[in-house]
């Protein structure tokens, strides 16, 4: 039986950062769903927040404290903080070049709830895909694309490796250490910024295997979202940060356009108007140069740059729970088991998340746990299991996944209430009941989970807004 020294689930910036941080002479298979640049890392536009310097770590902690309305877990917002500066140090130092100005200084951009600028960016708005690129060519280990990972080898609260399903067949890896890096679940929601791959399948299996999840009532909704037809694209909160104002069809700014995202929106939701971004205060030529991506997108779209108003609405932008970790990456209740990126639950986002902490938490987490778990024992009798093999997608599939990402729109959205969740709490156990594929099954249990924890959370904080409580 061959085993592998490492299993590294997802190819965004927290799976690569982890298989970089692991020896080249190691073992290590990193399985990617789909392309391997298909992940909302490559798409990550804003960039990354980062201290400045040493003295603003207790600022950047504090706005991060504040954003998380006041319930991120403090010891590791610190650890992610103060990492942080190594990490980015690090990525500098491996060739990754990150915007400067003409002097050769870091461009450091302002985010909403943000105290000052500390956001550095990359090809000015296609900060995930440079960074993902880099990663991905620096990293030696083997990738396999085109490989749905189906289930994870668990047992006595040891992990074995996973099942995977590659053209058409499965089969069961083994490894020594598994690392969840399989993005959040944006893919069970009709409107969102995600990518394609992304629909919280590996969520769901950590359920079906009774590992811990937390707060996974809390989902970031992203105000500037540009809907059409089926296609719905992100307008970077930098392009706020830089003065982009939102406004309704009057042309009155309504809402302070750097509040947090969570307020953003329901204002942007409560307003009788049409929302609009007005970037009309930046001239054409710079917002093609600080803004290439959103500015071909939008041109390709038929806006006159920069005259005309972009209509917005909000839409499901971040998973901030997931799978219960502690500081070093590690499964809560696990040995060899590890999460990391969006997938993974540390605390630091608390009941929101401040704009460009993602990439940073993924980063600084993906390294520490690499790092621990090459300080862990990894001898123990390996046990083989049976191959399970199980159908991924069924007829009829199609139709009722459309139904889900309905219900959580309509239901798990910006502004929830009891009965609306019950409701679509209990068609997702009826869709559960029914003959489904795995992969479907397995994004019920992620939607049931949140609808669960939705429920249970009869406070409104942070982004869990409960109109009738
Ligand atoms: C449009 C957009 C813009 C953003 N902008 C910013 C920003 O400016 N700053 C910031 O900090 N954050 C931003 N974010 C959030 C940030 O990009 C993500 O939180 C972060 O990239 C997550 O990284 P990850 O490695 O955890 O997951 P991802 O990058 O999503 O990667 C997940 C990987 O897991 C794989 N996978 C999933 N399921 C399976 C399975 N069953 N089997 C096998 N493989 C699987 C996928 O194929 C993919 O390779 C943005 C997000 C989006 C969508």
């Amino acid at each position: 039986m061959k085993i592998y020294d490492y299993i590294i689930v997802g190819g965004g910036v927290a799976g690569l950062y982890s298989a970089l941080n692991i020896p080249k002479e190691l073992e290590v298979l990193i399985i990617v769903k789909d392309f391997p640049w298909e992940s909302n890392s490559f798409y990550a536009q804003g960039g990354i927040s980062v201290a400045k310097d040493r003295e603003d770590i207790s600022s950047h902690i504090e706005d991060t404290v504040s954003a998380g309305a006041g319930t991120g877990n403090l010891e590791n917002i610190e650890i992610m903080v103060s990492d942080g500066i190594e990490v980015i140090n690090e990525l500098i130092e491996m060739g990754l070049k990150f915007d400067v100005d003409s002097n050769g200084n870091l461009l450091f951009t302002k985010e909403g709830a943000h105290s000052t600028n500390r956001i550095l960016h990359l090809g000015g708005d296609a900060t995930g895909r440079y960074m993902h690129s880099f990663m991905l060519s620096k990293v030696s280990h083997e990738v396999w694309h085109s490989t749905v990972v189906t289930d994870i080898l668990a047992y006595d609260s040891i992990c074995y490796g996973v099942t995977v399903c590659r053209d058409g067949n499965s089969e069961n890896l083994y490894a020594r250490n598994t690392i969840l890096a399989s993005g959040g679940v944006g893919d069970i929601y009709k409107y969102h910024t995600n990518g394609r791959s992304i629909s919280g399948e590996i969520q769901g299996i950590a359920i079906e295997k009774g590992i811990s999840l937390k707060s996974m009532e809390m989902l970031q909704f992203h105000p500037t979202v540009v809907i059409s037809g089926d296609e719905s694209s992100l307008v970077s909160e930098a392009v706020r940060g830089e003065g982009a104002t939102i406004i309704d069809e009057d042309g009155e700014q309504f809402v302070d356009s750097l509040l947090p995202r969570d307020i953003v929106s329901r204002a942007i939701l409560k307003h009788k108007k049409r929302a609009f971004l007005d970037i009309s205060r930046f001239e054409e030529k710079w917002f093609w140069n600080r803004f290439p991506t959103i500015a071909k997108f939008l041109d390709g779209k038929g806006f006159k740059l920069t005259k005309e108003p972009i209509p917005i609405s909000p839409a499901f932008h971040y998973a901030i729970g997931g799978i219960e970790t502690d500081r070093d990456g590690k499964v809560a209740g696990f040995h060899n088991l590890y999460a990391v990126g969006e997938v993974a639950f540390t605390g630091v986002h608390g009941a929101n998340r401040l704009a460009s902490n993602s990439l940073l938490e993924a980063l600084v987490f993906a390294k520490r746990g690499a790092v621990k778990s090459l300080t862990e024992s990894r001898n123990f009798q390996f046990r083989e299991f049976p191959l399970l093999n199980r159908e991924w997608q069924k007829e009829g599939d199609e139709v009722l996944k459309r139904e889900l990402q309905n219900l959580m729109w309509r239901y798990a959205s910006i502004e929830r209430s009891g009965v609306g969740i019950e409701k679509a709490k209990n068609r997702v156990e009826e869709m559960l009941s029914l003959d489904i594929g795995r992969s479907l099954k397995l994004q019920l249990f992620t939607a049931n989970q949140i609808l669960i924890s939705a429920l249970q959370n009869r406070s409104s904080i942070g982004v869990h807004y409960r109109i009738d409580v």
